[in-house]
């Protein structure tokens, strides 16, 4: 029985999470769940899967969650906060934990899963945006095993040999693919016009609505960039981003001799998440077979930089080094929220993004602290910067 962890239960990746640990009661159980806001959710998660601990964001939350499982007869141990969060991240009894939490937040407590030894489900890409040569030094000096959940991150490691993950032996180029999201093909001059509930409309993913905005931005697939860059020591000239709207191929590698590797489904993070869980073996994910007759042709463009500037600014983070990819992702968090709170248009959050990443950055990137700082010091510059825009 192997023992499992989320980190962000209740949001997309960790609802399919459960989904995929719902189908296999006799290989995993539920060790510990967190949520952050959503007591019902949580609650009615902890309800089915009995965890024997849960996290909440807040003390109140964790009041409440706690006041509905005794009142069914539950004894999860219900907690709050940050250190909590890192502690059921690092719990003795956990094998697996699944970082899912959305943005910075997720940074510390996936840190303290790779410095517990655990197998790391990595779906939480900005922690190693972020802090991408700490994570990779924690997950190194204390033996944990990595598993990249992000589908195209997962599609390379398929794609690469077994006993080389970090891109080595012959090969020439990461081949990231994107669907281009619901604006790949919408004259460029609208943009500016485009709504929160527009731009989370993506044509092939269900996701949460930051990752939603992202990909309609493609600062997700920069992002990704950053992610493929620490997870496979692949530089950015050999990370090469291909437009493919239909979202069927997840990635390729190709090899000095010719040859490119692609791996293919449906677009369903179950099977990452399951291809993650039971890894080396296979089981099943609940994702229905990829049929490649109804699929239809599949297509392969370049991305138009000036159309998606944000993928443009993260190569430019990531040839920059340091902190520069902190910087991008904390002022890319801080617009992202202001535009679908309404308060900034679509176009603006790549001028956010620009403008921060203009401006000197605190700290340094040597440290956890110094990571922090420059996640701090870019999100006030960012909100400083709202606070001239107009509403
Ligand atoms: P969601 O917004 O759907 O879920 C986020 C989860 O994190 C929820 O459980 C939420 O709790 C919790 N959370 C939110 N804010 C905080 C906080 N400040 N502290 C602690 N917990 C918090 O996001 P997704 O599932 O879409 O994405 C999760 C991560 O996975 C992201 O990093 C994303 O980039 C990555 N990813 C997602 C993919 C997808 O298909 N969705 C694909 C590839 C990567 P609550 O529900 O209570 O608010
Ligand atoms: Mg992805």
């Amino acid at each position: 029985m192997h023992r499992v962890t989320i980190l962000g239960a209740t949001g997309s990746i960790g609802e399919s999470t459960l989904d995929v640990v719902r189908r296999h009661p006799g290989r995993y159980s539920v060790h510990a769940l967190s949520a952050h806001r959503q007591v019902d959710k949580l609650a009615a998660q902890c309800l089915e899967f009995r965890p024997e601990r849960a996290v909440m964001g807040s003390a109140e939350a964790a009041r409440e969650l706690e006041g509905r499982l005794r009142a069914a007869g539950l004894k999860t141990v219900v907690e709050w906060g940050e250190s909590a969060l890192e502690s059921i991240a690092a719990d003795g009894p956990t094998d697996a934990v699944m970082a899912a939490i959305v943005g910075a937040a997720g940074l510390r407590p996936s840190l303290a899963a790779a410095r517990a030894g655990k197998r790391v489900l990595l779906a939480n890409k900005e922690a190693l945006v972020m802090s991408g040569a700490i994570f990779m030094d924690a997950v190194r000096e204390h033996r944990a095993t990595l598993l990249p959940i992000d589908s195209e991150h997962n599609a390379i490691f398929q794609c690469l040999p077994a006993d080389d993950p970090r891109c080595q032996g012959g090969v020439s180029r990461v081949l990231l693919t994107a669907s281009g999201g619901p604006f790949r093909t919408r004259d460029p001059h609208t943009l500016h016009d485009v709504t929160p509930d527009q731009a989370c409309a993506h044509p092939n993913w269900s996701m949460g609505r930051k990752i939603s905005v992202d990909s309609a931005t493609m600062m997700n697939k920069g992002l990704e960039v950053i992610e493929a860059h620490w997870l496979f020591g692949a530089p950015a000239d050999r990370i090469e981003v291909l437009i493919h709207p239909q979202s069927i191929v997840h990635s390729m590698v190709a090899y000095t001799d010719g040859s490119v590797l692609a791996q293919l489904g449906n677009p369903d993070m179950r099977t990452p998440i399951a291809y993650g869980l039971a890894y080396p073996e296979r089981i099943d994910s609940g994702v229905a077979p990829l049929d490649l007759v109804k699929a239809g042709s599949l297509v392969f463009e370049h991305p138009d930089f000036e159309r998606f500037p944000c993928l443009a600014l993260a190569f430019d983070a990531l040839r920059a080094e340091g902190v520069a990819p902190a910087v991008l992702n904390a002022a890319n968090e801080v617009a992202v929220e202001a535009f679908l709170q309404g308060a900034i248009r679509f176009t603006d959050i790549a001028h956010v993004v620009a403008r921060v990443l203009e401006l000197p950055a605190e700290g340094d990137a040597a440290s956890l602290e110094g990571v922090l700082a420059a996640d701090a010091g870019a999100r006030r510059q960012a909100h400083k910067l709202l606070g001239a825009q107009p509403a």
